[in-house]
């Protein structure tokens, strides 16, 4: 019996799983790491900020598709790899050897020490309990003092999250003022973008009376001035990662994304794949959940091809996606290459896209 590991409950492995249990390999124990089993799904999440979904309603269940593809399911965290030994190491002690390593952890973020309640949008499995602690504080405060909430990055997280957190706090208490802006060291909101979905999310921060702050860094005055943060920078790797002692020879760029070439393999360890935000790829690709899902179909194809040593399928980034940001207003705003579009119809199209792919994984 040989035995592949998938670390992880991404994107690319709900799709790996999905495969999996659609043509099984013989002879060959498949065992996910990961320490939670409800995956939230971050398409849906501002929306669930928004409190336009359940919780329950943006999230993959790993325990399913691991039941379904006859995988084993064990609920902790990888800290350590040996990859020349071929072994891992989980946050419960346990030590497994495996032949095959797949690798989709995503990505983290580290805020500093905040007076202010720091609302990081990573990780998202702890974000639940963390959002809901705080506003059912807050909701007890007198609505009189008004909140000043302070979004740190300006990319379609912190925009997003921003507007849906803003928005739904408003309904909650409509008498309450609130006092929001963001931040960013960028020169500009929504790197990436088209100019037309920039504008329409510009005219949408207005109408949310939000205070855009460009050129500008995290600082104590800000944070002296600020109740509630929401913590959206850019992604980066686990701290394992970064750590030679934890990561092995495992061969990963500067910053700690693991290095794959374009099969997905790593570029130090034949039989280790990585896919999502935590790979590095020869050409680059945005850390979006896009891309992780597009590099699913070819993690699923070449671990298959690997244990029956096949020739690896390529994957080519696409040069252009697809973004859409919900504004948490019922409307969402669309950016595909130089275009732009905002309405309801585009947060309908949303909806659907989100509800497909989390369906096409429950069922
Ligand atoms: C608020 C927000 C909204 C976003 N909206 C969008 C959007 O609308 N569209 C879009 O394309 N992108 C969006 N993104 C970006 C997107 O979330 C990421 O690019 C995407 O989730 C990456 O997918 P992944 O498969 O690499 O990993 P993830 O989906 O992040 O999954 C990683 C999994 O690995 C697990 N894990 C972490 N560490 C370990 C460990 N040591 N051992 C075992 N398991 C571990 C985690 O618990 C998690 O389940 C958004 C991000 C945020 C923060």
């Amino acid at each position: 019996m040989r035995r592949v590991i998938l670390v992880g409950a991404g994107h690319a492995h709900a799709l790996v799983l999905k495969s999996w249990a659609a043509q099984p390999a013989d002879e060959v124990e498949l065992v996910v790491v990961a320490p939670v089993t409800k995956a939230p799904y971050s398409g849906m999440i501002p929306g669930w900020l928004a409190g336009q979904y359940a919780f329950e309603q943006t999230v993959v269940d790993f325990e399913q598709l691991c039941q379904r593809a006859g995988a084993r399911l064990i609920e902790v965290a990888l800290v350590k790899l040996d990859p020349d030994a071929q072994t891992i190491w989980l946050s419960d002690d346990q030590c497994l050897t495996y032949d095959w390593l797949s690798i989709n952890i995503g990505s983290t973020l580290t805020p500093p020490d905040s007076q202010a309640t720091m609302l990081s949008m990573r990780p998202l499995a702890t974000l639940r309990t963390r959002y809901e602690q705080w506003l059912t504080d807050w909701q007890t405060q007198n609505p009189h003092t008004p909140l000043r909430l302070t979004t740190v990055g300006a990319g379609a997280a912190g925009v997003e999250s921003l507007l849906c957190v803003r928005g739904f706090l408003q309904r909650l208490k409509p008498e309450q003022a609130i006092e929001a802006r963001l931040i960013t060291r960028a020169a500009t909101i929504l790197p990436g973008f088209s100019q037309p979905a920039r504008r329409r999310a510009l005219a949408a921060l207005k109408r949310a009376k939000v205070t855009v702050e460009l050129g500008t860094d995290w600082s104590d005055t800000i944070d002296q001035q600020t109740d509630l943060v929401i913590w959206a920078t850019g992604a980066q790797p686990h701290a394992w990662q970064q750590q030679a002692h934890a990561r092995g020879r495992l061969q990963t760029d500067q910053a700690g994304f693991i290095e794959v070439d374009e099969t997905l393999r790593c570029r130090s360890h034949p039989n280790i794949f990585a896919a999502g935000d935590c790979a590095s790829l020869p050409t680059p690709a945005p850390k979006s959940g896009v891309y992780a899902v597009r590099m699913g179909a070819t993690l699923a194809t070449n671990l298959q091809r690997a244990i029956s040593a096949q020739a690896l399928a390529t994957f080519t980034p696409q040069t252009r996606a697809l973004a859409l940001l919900n504004t948490g207003d019922g409307r969402a705003i669309a950016s595909w290459g130089p275009l732009g579009w905002q309405g309801r119809w585009v947060m309908r199209a949303k909806d659907l896209i989100d509800r497909r792919f989390i369906n096409q994984l429950s069922c």
